[in-house]
């Protein structure tokens, strides 16, 4: 109870004159970006070179199942880590850990699965 009480107080005071400031809007993106110094890793030669290696390896192809889309516009696809690597290296580029994900499958699904996976 005392913890309760206490809580309004201590926001106050961890924010102080925030109140009027709009909330800053940041993408999921963004922040995990902020968090996440490993995403510089996406940018590299090596990586760019895996994504294709892993696309032809899966057609093209959606590997989620159900879904099984497949088109040649690399824009719409998405080489999915199938363990989170969280920057461990190892597991960024094992071949048998990545897969090809339609931009759907990966945002929505995806997302929904790791989210619950954390909880
Ligand atoms: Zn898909």
């Amino acid at each position: 109870m005392g913890k309760l009480k206490a809580l309004p107080n201590r926001l106050t005071s961890l924010r102080p004159g925030l109140g009027s400031l709009p909330p800053v809007e940041r993408t999921r993106d963004e922040d995990r970006m902020l968090h996440a110094p490993w995403r510089k890793l996406y940018k590299t030669a090596r990586w760019r070179a895996l994504r294709m290696v892993i696309l032809t390896r899966d057609m093209f192809t959606c590997q989620w199942p159900g879904c099984g889309f497949m088109t040649a516009d690399t824009s719409q696809l998405v080489v999915d880590h199938k363990r989170q690597h969280h920057g461990d290296e190892v597991l960024f580029w094992d071949e048998r850990n990545l897969q090809c994900l339609c931009a759907p499958c990966h945002n929505s699904r995806k997302q929904r699965a790791e989210r619950a996976q954390r909880h």
